[in-house]
């Protein structure tokens, strides 16, 4: 072949492999990817879809149920586990966002599933209502928060699905079934606490409390003293928690507690340097920096604005929940209350020997026992312990190091969050595991909606 003709031959098959290439990127933005907030995890749905009532949703699991596919609904997605992943169908119910009745004089409201937690907020606020409790965020859906049992702290407070007294679900073969207290008691005993395996949740009823201010104090204290005096202080406060920045010996405490008092939060600037720079955008300046070159931390970290103590009067729903925009991975675990300052100061003595700059604090919480079965809280009162890392670091030493230890007192893991179970070590720490195994059984017997995580949790429909 000419010299000529070989060249032009070239130049056509590069044009050619060009024009394929970029045909192939037209045609995989056009494929409905989801990434979940943390960016760890990411599916490729054969099909998303965004129903606006719960007919469209039956419709569309009828149909998924009749073509053998698999399903799932996606509410913010801010869990850090593949929970709501799937290859199937995946459906948002960002237009199921609406409040359909409140009932004043009983403090419940019924809404559709797909609301966040922050738009019910305000809603509940403008009726006199709030949350008996809440997370530290509200970015949440309501459906996602109480499937992974989502909880804030409180000794006397359950995590937020035991604030749930009625549900409607659409189970994995497109039946519609209401539950309450006097219909389908026990489907809804299990399924405020689901996994995303039961089937979709449409609505739910939620019970309120009159809305309350909290008194936050916030305080700088020894790590010591806080472990000697923990059940104290989970007693003596509405809602204690505490931060630990491994490797620190004081510890940032907030008891936070009802109170009759007028609000009297900081004004925006406070806010705005204390929540946005201090928490979030130096934050992240400093895990950038510890990414890169771990020695200068400690030269960057006391230049960022300090003075973690606080006390005012605040709604509270806005002292429950802060912005987050620092993107992190997070593993928690809930164990027996009697167990945490031995657990405690177990963690602790395995971090200083980890040869890792930690730069996000230990979380310590409390929450109430409950009555369903797969509640991270179920028969027993729970301490919290999370580890953080920054986003696209690797945590596996770091988490399973923890992981191990808390295994020693039958921990469980937040089902939102990171780790490293499955169900032939989980089975045995859940005394009500066959019971959600029965009613699984029951609303998704051909295994709508199974995914690889929950086959991984939760093991084979039985
Ligand atoms: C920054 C941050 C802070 C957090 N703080 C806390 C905290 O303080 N306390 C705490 O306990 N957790 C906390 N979490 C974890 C978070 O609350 C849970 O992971 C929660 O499940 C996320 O809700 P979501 O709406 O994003 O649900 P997704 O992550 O989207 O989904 C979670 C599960 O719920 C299922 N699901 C969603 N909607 C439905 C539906 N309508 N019907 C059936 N199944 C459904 C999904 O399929 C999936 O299995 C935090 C997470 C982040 C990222």
């Amino acid at each position: 072949m000419a010299r000529l003709d070989r060249v032009v031959l070239n130049r056509m098959s590069m044009w050619r492999a060009v024009v394929r290439e970029l045909l192939a990127m037209a045609l995989r933005s056009k494929r409905p990817e989801f990434r979940n907030w943390a960016g760890n995890q990411v599916c490729m749905p054969a099909d998303r879809q965004w129903p606006s009532s719960t007919k469209e949703v039956a419709d569309l699991i009828s149909s998924a149920h009749a073509q053998g596919q698999r399903v799932k609904v996606v509410g913010a997605g801010h869990s850090f586990t593949a929970a709501a992943l799937t290859d199937g169908l995946l459906m948002s119910f960002d237009r199921m966002d609406r409040v359909e009745m409140v009932d004043k004089e009983n403090h419940r409201v019924l809404v559709q599933a797909g609301i966040k937690l922050s738009a019910l907020n305000e809603k509940l606020v403008e009726v006199g209502l709030a949350m008996p409790n809440l997370g530290d965020i509200a970015y949440q859906s309501v459906a996602g928060a109480i499937a992974t049992a989502t909880h804030g702290t409180g000794l006397k407070l359950g995590n937020l699905a035991t604030a749930i007294v009625g549900m409607e679900i659409v189970t994995g073969t497109g039946e519609t079934i209401w539950c309450d207290e006097l219909q389908n008691a026990e489907i809804l005993r299990v399924a405020r606490v689901g996994v995303g395996a039961l089937g979709a949740v449409t609505k739910v009823m939620i019970q309120c409390v009159p809305a309350f201010n909290l008194h936050v104090a916030e305080t700088v204290e020894p790590l010591d003293d806080l472990l000697d005096g923990f059940a104290e202080n989970a007693e003596g406060n509405d809602h204690f928690e505490f931060f630990w920045m491994p490797g620190a010996r004081r510890a940032h405490v907030k008891r936070n507690n009802r109170t009759l008092r007028a609000a009297n939060p900081p004004g925006k600037l406070d806010h705005f340097a204390n929540k946005i720079v201090g928490e979030n955008i130096a934050f992240d300046m400093l895990n950038r920096v510890n990414r890169r070159r771990p020695g200068a931390v400690r030269k960057v970290a006391k230049y960022l604005p300090g003075g973690v103590e606080a006390d005012f009067v605040g709604r509270s729903d806005q002292v429950f929940a802060s912005p987050r925009h620092v993107r992190f991975y997070e593993m928690e675990y809930g164990i027996p209350i009697e167990a945490l300052p031995e657990a405690f100061g177990r963690v602790r003595e395995f971090i200083s020997t980890l040869g890792m700059q930690i730069m996000f604090p230990i979380e310590c919480r409390v929450s109430a026992a409950d009555d369903i079965p797969l509640s991270t809280a179920n028969g027993r009162t729970s301490a919290w312990i999370a580890a953080h890392v920054y986003k696209n670091t690797s945590y596996d030493t770091y988490f399973n190091g923890i992981e191990k230890i808390l295994d020693d007192y039958e921990g469980r893991p937040h089902w939102g969050k990171l780790h490293f179970q499955d169900h032939r070590t989980l089975e045995s720490r859940y005394p009500e595991w066959d019971t959600f195994a029965e009613t699984r059984a029951k609303l998704d017997p051909t295994g709508t909606f199974r995914n690889a995580y929950v086959d991984r949790v939760l093991g084979p429909i039985s």
